[in-house]
């Protein structure tokens, strides 16, 4: 069992005009074998509040906590964020040309195992992960997410926690084109890896769609840089017919 709990986590992004606040007070708490979907308007800071769990050094977190099992990710290197059994999928670079799918999983699995895999156990197990999902054979030998079609990269993203085994993924369903195989894989990957209870994810997206495929046991609505209403799967329908408007005003009027 694994829980990651958020506190009142205000964060700001820094660019070189200053800093603005972005997250303003974001309460959150995941446990394992739970789907959270976290819905919200375009520019609403659900990237940022991915960012601001990731680590990412453009993102201060001025106050709150994020504590996993009562430690504090807060004060971890992104790399002891990974071996504490945290997934993001962000911290992976989009391309990286040169650098092969094969190696770069055991990079990643290196960092989160403390030890590299031996290469030949390796090599099998990378396989058999990969065959699960269809994905081909040469795809190993690929450079990383180069010329990766949208259903690629979320074979890839899936492989990832297949082969990671976290304790808490999330996973931002950028609104970038999901096509319908896409949005099959990453359903269906999402779903069978929550089912073995031993992970808990925090899946953060723009369309209500999804929530078609994947079983969510709680929705929250993002707006204006923290959650106004949670409910259960009844809420995403909810959005689907009366979309955000609702929630963006209610996120206007606070203080
Ligand atoms: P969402 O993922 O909900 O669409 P984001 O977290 O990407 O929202 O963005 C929230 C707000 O923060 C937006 O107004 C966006 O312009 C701003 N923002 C996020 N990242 C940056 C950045 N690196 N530089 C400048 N502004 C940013
Ligand atoms: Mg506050
Ligand atoms: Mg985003």
């Amino acid at each position: 069992m694994a829980t990651l709990e958020i506190k009142d986590l205000h964060a700001s992004v820094v660019t070189d005009e200053g800093s603005k606040e972005i997250l303003k007070g974001v309460d959150l708490t995941v446990r394992s074998g739970e789907i959270h979907a976290i819905m919200g308007p375009n520019g609403s800071g659900k990237s940022t509040l991915s960012y601001a769990v990731a680590g990412h050094p453009k993102y201060e977190v001025t106050s709150g906590e994020v504590l996993l099992d009562g430690e504090n990710v807060l004060e971890m290197s992104v790399d002891e964020r990974a071996r504490a059994g945290l997934f993001l999928a962000m911290q992976y670079p989009v391309e990286v040309p040169g650098v092969s799918m094969s190696n770069f999983l055991r990079s990643a699995a290196t960092a989160v195992r403390g030890e590299a895999p031996k290469l030949r156990h390796w090599v099998k197990e990378v396989k058999e992960e990969m065959s699960k999902l269809d994905i081909s054979p040469d795809f190993a030998e690929r450079s990383v997410n180069e010329g990766f079609s949208g259903g690629e990269k979320k074979r890839h993203e899936i492989l990832q926690l297949n082969l990671l085994k976290p304790k808490i993924a999330i996973l931002d369903e950028t609104d970038s084109g999901l096509d319908v195989d896409a949005l099959r894989v990453v359903s269906q990957g999402v779903n069978e890896f929550a089912a073995s209870n031993e992970v808990g994810v925090m899946l953060i997206t723009h369309y209500t769609r999804i929530l078609k495929h994947v079983k969510a046991d709680r929705v929250h609505v993002f707006a204006g840089g923290r959650i106004v209403e949670s409910g259960g799967a009844e809420l995403a329908d909810e959005l689907e017919e009366s979309g955000y408007v609702k929630y963006t005003e209610k996120a206007d009027k606070a203080p």
